[in-house]
């Protein structure tokens, strides 16, 4: 498998390389695998920022799944814009 994410040093290569999309790309969903590879990553912070920022739609990236990437991307949207000293009190 090959990923054109822009690594924290050229001499890293993910070890997602080794397993190939099966693993990574699962048709069954089940994205288990894909994130004990990613755990063992040291480019995780770099790769999960990269599909962040280009919306990835698939796959696992940085350790972190469709779904959950959408979930990170809202909860920074929401950060971004909450107004400043508002406390997010659900429980009110
Ligand atoms: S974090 Fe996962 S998908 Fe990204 S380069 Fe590392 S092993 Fe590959």
């Amino acid at each position: 498998m090959s990923r054109d994410i822009p690594l924290p040093d050229p001499e890293i290569t993910g070890p997602c390389v080794e397993v190939g999309p099966a693993v990574m790309y699962p048709v069954d969903g089940n994205y288990g695998p894909a994130r004990e590879v990613c755990m063992r990553c040291p480019a995780r912070d770099d790769c999960l920022e990269h599909a962040l920022a280009v919306r990835e739609p698939d796959g696992m990236w940085g350790g972190v799944d469709p779904p959950g990437r959408e979930r990170i991307r809202r909860q920074r949207v929401l950060a971004r814009t909450q107004p400043q000293g508002v406390l997010d009190v659900g429980w009110l």
